[in-house]
C-alpha cells in the first residue's frame, strides 16, 4: 500500500502547512485507488499546534465533493509543527477512519504516511507526476 501525489500537490500541502503555522493544518485527499487527484483544504477547528479537528459539516461537504467528482476520500492530511509521527490522538482517529493518514512535518520538511491495519503502520509516499 502507498499513496501517490504529484509534485504540485506536495507543494500545495507544504504551502498550506506553512501558512497555517503555528497551528496544524488539515485537508482531505480525494482520488482513485492510491493516486491523489484533488486536495480539499479544511479549517482546523481546534486552532491548535498539537491537534486538529474538522467540523462535521465540512466533512460532509468533502464527501459530497468527492461523490460529485466520482472520486473517493483516499486520505486525510494534516501537518505537525513537530516530528511526522502520529500522536496518540491521531492513532485513535486512524483506527476509526482507516484511510491513509498523510502527515507533513514543518520542522523536518518531511512527509510520512500511515494506515491503521490492526496496528499503525507506515505506507510509502510516492511523488510522481
Ligand atoms: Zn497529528
Amino acid at each position: 500500500m502507498e499513496i501517490s501525489l504529484a509534485p504540485t500537490q506536495i507543494e500545495q500541502l507544504t504551502r498550506l502547512s506553512r501558512s497555517s503555522l503555528p497551528n496544524e493544518s488539515c485537508a482531505f485527499l480525494l482520488g482513485k485507488n492510491d493516486r491523489v487527484v484533488e486536495i480539499l483544504a479544511m479549517q482546523n477547528a481546534d486552532q491548535s499546534a498539537i491537534s486538529f479537528s474538522i467540523e462535521p459539516q465540512e466533512v460532509l461537504h468533502a464527501y459530497d465533493v468527492a461523490e460529485s467528482k466520482k472520486l473517493q476520500v483516499i486520505g486525510i492530511f494534516h501537518s505537525h509543527p513537530a516530528r511526522p509521527a502520529p500522536s496518540n490522538t491521531d492513532k485513535k482517529f486512524m483506527e476509526i477512519n482507516p484511510v491513509v493518514w498523510l502527515i507533513y512535518s514543518t520542522t523536518e520538511q518531511e512527509f510520512k504516511a500511515y494506515v491503521y491495519d490492526s496496528d499503525v503502520r507506515e505506507v510509502a509516499v510516492k511523488i510522481t507526476a
